[in-house]
């Protein structure tokens, strides 16, 4: 591996050395599998003796490289690459934990995530506990015994709450937890956990690093200690990163930065706008003025991200008239695309919590999420206002 450069640098550089045709931009290898020189470099390779690829539900160089890249900009030693997010989270789960064990996890997941800790894990016996995001002092009374393992997201999906991740990372150390942070919405260019105490980071891929709508894939990247079980688990069970989605998010990284600076550039411009205009009870977004994080926000964060929330003036009936009104931006529950998207939570991806639960992390039925995409701030902002009344 070449010496670390500027982040900008590595996520163009760090790739797959060419092959014999010398290509400039790394090739798409579509191959299930790899051939061996002799029989002694097979039984070598099946050893662990030396390194190589075998098999691509194993490794294959567009997963490696794809891989590599996430390492070096968040600053871990390695990672497993899966065929979406939630593969990834319960690849990780599933991965480290035993029965009996216990999670706590803050409140405010992504959905799947939620269902994963709720419905699926007890049925092995993982047990889990809620931590209030906006009440940090609870969180070590709810340490049991058996709790081995941290779980949360910051910023939160979609209240966009912060988590202070030095004070997660030393309550972590201080009970001998596993730390992991699902850090989709800040992608490494914006916030990296593991210099804040955490031992993994998880990423959807569909979102911010794919950032053009066009792929499913996830990563986990940390400390190879974790890593050596999640491969394990990973490896065995099969939710392996197709080598094609790998290529498109390889090369999806090396303009990650400057797609990131605009996604940040126009959900601030659309934070702003939103702040100031009548019909609009409340924006949030974690660089904005009135966000009650705001120091910590930039303690731990580049810039605010892609992702503003607001509570429209009029509860669920204005909030499904806005969402009706819109034109040009997409009604859709992603997020993360060059395509300005626009979500009503407590609807759609929130929709399977109860009232109560939905109440408790801040989704309210006038709740909007914005994932600013990369059209021009004036144009987004001009649907938005139309929308409005
Ligand atoms: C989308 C998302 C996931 C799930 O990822 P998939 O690629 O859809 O499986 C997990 N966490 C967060 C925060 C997300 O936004």
């Amino acid at each position: 591996m070449p010496e670390k450069k500027h982040f900008e640098t590595d996520a163009i550089r760090t790739q797959t050395p060419a092959s014999a045709e010398r290509e400039h931009s790394v090739p798409l290898y579509m191959t299930s599998s790899f051939t061996f020189e002799s029989a002694e470099h097979a039984r070598a390779m099946f050893a662990n003796e030396i390194e190589g690829n075998v098999y691509s539900r194993y490794s294959n160089p567009n997963t490696d490289e794809f891989i590599s890249k996430m390492c070096r900009m968040e600053g871990a030693e390695s990672g497993v690459a899966t065929a979406s997010g939630m593969a990834g989270v319960f690849g990780c789960l599933a991965g480290l934990l035993n029965q009996g064990d216990h999670i706590l996890a803050s409140r405010s997941l992504f959905g799947s995530s939620h269902q994963i800790l709720s419905q699926i894990l007890p049925r092995w016996g993982i047990s889990f506990t809620y931590a209030d995001t906006g009440n940090p002092d609870s969180w070590e009374s709810l340490i049991q015994p058996n709790t081995k393992l941290l779980f949360l997201e910051t910023p939160s999906n979609p209240g966009l709450d912060l988590i202070d991740l030095e004070w997660a990372g030393n309550l972590s150390k201080a009970h001998n937890l596993i730390f992991v942070v699902d850090n989709c919405f800040a992608t490494p260019y914006l916030q990296r956990p593991i210099e804040f105490g955490a031992d993994l980071v998880q990423h959807s891929a569909t979102k911010f690093i794919d950032g053009q709508g066009r792929a499913i894939g996830g990563v986990i990247v940390g400390s190879e200690q974790f890593m050596e079980k999640i491969r394990f688990f990973t490896r065995h069970t099969g939710p392996a990163l197709s080598p094609f989605n790998a290529w498109l998010f390889s090369k999806s990284l090396e303009t990650l930065p400057v797609r990131m600076e605009r996604h940040c550039d126009n959900a601030e411009a659309v934070a702003n706008f939103l702040g100031e205009h009548p019909n609009v009870q409340m924006v949030k977004y974690p660089f904005h003025k009135d966000h009650h994080q705001l120091e910590l926000a930039k303690k731990q964060m580049k810039r605010g991200g892609g992702v503003v929330c607001f509570e429209i003036r009029g509860g669920l009936d204005k909030a499904t008239s806005f969402i009706d009104n819109i034109r040009l931006l997409s009604r859709s529950a992603n997020l993360g695309d060059t395509r300005t998207i626009v979500t009503h939570p407590a609807t759609t991806t929130h929709s399977k919590l109860s009232e109560e639960e939905r109440e408790s992390v801040g989704i309210r039925p006038g709740l909007i999420r914005i994932a600013a995409g990369l059209e021009h701030h004036e144009d987004i902002i001009a649907d938005i206002d139309q929308a409005l009344g």
